[in-house]
């Protein structure tokens, strides 16, 4: 390990393994760090992502997919299913990846490229020198080091702790952290070429449970749940295990894993003088499925071009870092998050009752397109009860 480097990323995600593999391409020293002994595992993740949006960042391999999924479908309370076809769900429908292997994969590309990996190695405090962030503290297999860096990309995923310490907001408001549970099951009956939603307060409160199938009859099963709403007897396992109990009672359990994922609008800023943050660490998990590899990629490529951009011109500085921010901002991602943020806002406010409403209209309509102004107009004519909520959700999106 070296003691300096153009750039040090911290976290082995997709969103630190996209980052340093472009900082590398681009011709930077770089540094990866990454806390646990080896990358990918344990995996923190329900491993569903859209076709084209993975084929932006990386071609697919057979290795590191489990699943290629023909539907989606949508469970609400009362039992009504939306089933969303590959046709016209588009990106909604993807794959369910073996991310054991996909993470691995893409440190390996990042490696390839010429970036230095140190797993077992962890950052434990921002350098700062006037203000600035110039490397990182580190404890790499026990013995502490410093590493500095004209640029450190925080990649270090929900906790955010490296951003914090730099002295970012990075709070999560209690209701907006998804509390999540998953098993990876065997042994159960499902339908192999369907990624199922199940809505409802009775089944996870403000939130979804999942099942996405990773094989003929292997699954991940999982939940998550708004941090508010998580008590005890009531926490996002025991809503979990209440499930499983009902629907899979001779299934077995190979994995099981908790998590959180923010789903509260991304942070206010994701540059500061020296510092970049990417990924579930700057908050730009979609809010409505609380899906953030895809947007972990986007971020990561991004921080790379415009690390790469402002080391040539050498100015780290909080403004010329600032082309990360809003090029993230004024992206399709950037639009697509505040969209969804303000659907997601409007969702966790309806009883069970509404949800079936809802679902019901939808799933009488022959919707020629899946798209949400589609299914909105759609609510609106056929729920005019629900009309001035409808519209103003309408109004909020436009
Ligand atoms: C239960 C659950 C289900 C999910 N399901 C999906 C899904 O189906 N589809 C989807 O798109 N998204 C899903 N997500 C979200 C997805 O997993 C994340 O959005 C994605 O992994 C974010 O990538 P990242 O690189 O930003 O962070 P991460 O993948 O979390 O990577 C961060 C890395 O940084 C390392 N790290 C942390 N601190 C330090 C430190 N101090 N020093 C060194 N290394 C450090 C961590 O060990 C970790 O490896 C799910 C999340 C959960 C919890």
């Amino acid at each position: 390990m070296k003691s300096k480097y153009d750039i040090l990323v911290i976290g082995g995600g997709p969103a630190g393994a996209l980052a340093a593999k472009t900082a590398a391409e681009a011709g930077n020293s770089v540094c990866l760090i990454e806390k646990r002994p080896a990358i990918g595992t344990p995996v923190r993740c329900a491993e569903g992502i859209g076709k084209d949006l993975l084929k932006e960042y990386v071609k697919p391999d057979p290795c590191w997919i489990s699943a290629d999924i023909e539907r989606a479908r949508i469970i609400a309370p009362n039992g009504t299913t939306i089933s969303l076809e590959q046709d016209k769900a588009g990106n909604e429908v993807g794959y369910v990846l073996d991310r054991k292997i996909f993470d691995r994969e893409l440190v390996w590309q990042a490696a390839e490229a010429g970036a230095d990996v140190f797993v077992k190695t962890r950052a434990t405090a921002p350098i700062m020198e006037n203000g600035a962030v110039r490397g990182a503290n580190v404890i790499s297999i026990g013995t502490p080091a410093e590493i500095r860096a004209d640029v450190v990309i925080a990649a270090d995923g929900v906790e955010a702790r490296f951003a914090r310490r730099a002295g970012l907001e990075t709070t999560v408001p209690l209701r907006e952290m998804m509390s999540c549970a998953q098993y990876l099951m065997t042994d159960i009956d499902i339908d192999a070429g369907s990624t199922d939603f199940y809505l409802g307060n009775a089944i996870a409160p403000e939130g979804y449970l999942w099942i996405f199938p990773k094989g003929e009859r292997t699954a991940n099963v999982g939940i998550g749940i708004s941090g508010r709403r998580s008590r005890d007897g009531s926490r996002a396992k025991d809503y979990l295990d209440r499930f499983v109990a009902k629907n899979f009672p001779d299934g077995k359990m190979i994995e099981a894993i908790v998590g959180g994922v923010p789903v509260c609008r991304p942070l206010e800023c994701t540059v500061a003088d020296g510092l970049m943050v990417v990924g579930d660490a700057a908050r730009v998990v979609d809010p409505i499925t609380g899906g953030g590899i895809g947007n972990a990629l986007f971020t990561g490529r991004l921080a790379g071009q415009v690390a790469s951009d402002c080391i040539a011109a050498g100015d780290c500085s909080k403004e010329a870092l600032m082309a990360y921010d809003t090029g993230w901002r004024n992206s399709k991602m950037g639009a697509s998050i505040e969209r969804n943020y303000r659907i997601k806002e409007y969702f966790v406010t309806l009883d069970d009752a509404k949800l079936n409403t809802l679902a019901d209209s939808i799933a009488s309509a022959s919707l020629k397109e899946f798209s949400v102004r589609a299914i909105i107009k759609e609510l609106i004519k056929r729920n005019p009860k629900m009309i001035l909520e409808l519209k103003a959700l309408r109004d909020a999106l436009s």
